[in-house]
């Protein structure tokens, strides 16, 4: 079975190099006669992977030095309810984006241990904050919609900006100095699912709420080199090659230069074709996620099944909003978008009746 091309939102595409390295590695890791699923935690080799791949992350997203890195469990949902138990330090209130389905489900969560402030509207322009909140949370792609900021939010001193990166982290340049915390679970553009990394600017990191289990706590992580008990080692270590990945590709302006191409591509063919419909304003769309309907809703479930028979690979949309979701994150080559591209372009012909 030849590789084909995955569309998946995640877990998804890995790097192919990434996948032969993993391969080439997978029985004896550098002449260790191991595996690196068999590495000990704490032993020299597993410290060594962890540090190069930490080394890795914060040279490819010029992480600057008063920010902490954590390697956590427990998947973006984990942090859900982190954030409010780290980072309320005895105020009552945070302020969360309340459009889109990952906003919401954070919300959702917060909500067991905050007082939330709604901002109804993803347009920062219409957010009125001030300090009485201890933080204020949005996505910055929302992977199921289809919408991702094209300019980091700016929010009022002294309040703090927190940021869901999981879909679109290391697909271009940020300027991590303007967020107090980032998170992204790695099954997206980092890696593989399992870990999830959170980057937090050092002030940020102090005694959480007491009953905080200790799992979600960002001073225990810090404290005991994100460690506090078995990290989830495999994940770790492709997180590394996936990085090494992005520096040899030329970085994180190599990454975005990638998405627009592909993402361009597929938007100008659905805007120029009244078959297909995408209807987020051109100024939110998603480099990431594509999401689209047919015009006949009734060729979606042959268009998913003679996609797939091609090597076009899980483009269903989202349960809960249907149609079509084209994921196209850093490890998809541009074949892949053309080889959908001429899909589309002779799919509905194909299937005019009457
Ligand atoms: C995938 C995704 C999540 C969920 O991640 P889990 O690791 O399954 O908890 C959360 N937020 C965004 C933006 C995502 O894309």
């Amino acid at each position: 079975m030849p590789r084909v091309f995955n569309f998946s939102p995640g877990p998804a595409m890995l790097p192919e190099s990434v996948v032969h390295q993993a391969h080439a590695e997978f029985l004896d890791w550098h002449g260790t006669g191991m595996s690196v699923m068999e590495l000990p935690h704490r032993g020299d080799d597993f410290k060594h992977i962890a540090m190069s791949a930490e080394t890795a992350l914060r040279e490819v997203l010029a992480i600057p030095d008063n920010y902490h890195v954590l390697f956590m469990p427990g998947g973006s949902h984990a942090q859900y309810a982190a954030l409010p138990l780290n980072l309320l330090q005895g105020k009552s209130k945070a302020a969360y984006v309340s459009v889109g389905h990952w906003a919401c489900s954070a919300l959702d969560e917060a909500e067991k241990y905050v007082e939330v402030v709604s901002l109804p509207d993803k347009d920062p322009a219409t957010w009125a904050l001030d300090d009485s909140v201890a933080y204020c949370h949005y996505v910055d792609n929302e992977t199921v919609d289809g919408f991702e900021y094209s300019v980091t939010p700016s929010v009022p001193d002294g309040v703090t900006l927190v940021a869901d990166m999981s879909s679109n982290l290391l697909s271009r340049p940020v300027d991590i100095s303007q967020f107090g915390v980032i998170y992204a679970c790695a099954q997206k553009n980092l890696g593989i699912a399992g870990i999830t990394v959170v980057i937090i600017r050092e002030d940020l990191v102090k005694t959480p709420h007491p009953m905080t289990p200790g799992i979600l706590s960002y001073q225990q992580f810090l404290s005991k080199a994100s460690m506090p008990n078995t990290p989830p080692t495999y994940p770790w270590y492709m997180l590394g090659l996936v990085c090494d990945w992005i520096k040899s590709q030329g970085g994180l302006l190599e990454m975005d230069r990638m998405a627009k191409t592909r993402s361009h591509e597929l938007y100008a063919f659905i805007d120029a074709n009244e078959d297909y419909i995408n209807t987020i304003d051109p100024v939110w769309r998603s480099r990431m996620n594509v999401i689209f309907t047919l015009k006949q809703a009734q060729l979606t479930v042959p268009f998913l099944e003679e996609a797939a028979a091609i090597g076009l690979k899980n483009l269903k949309g989202h349960r809960v909003i249907g149609g079509i979701r084209a994921s196209m994150y850093n490890a998809m080559p541009i074949e892949g978008t053309e080889a959908l591209v001429a899909f589309m372009r002779s799919f509905v012909p194909c299937h005019v009746t009457g």
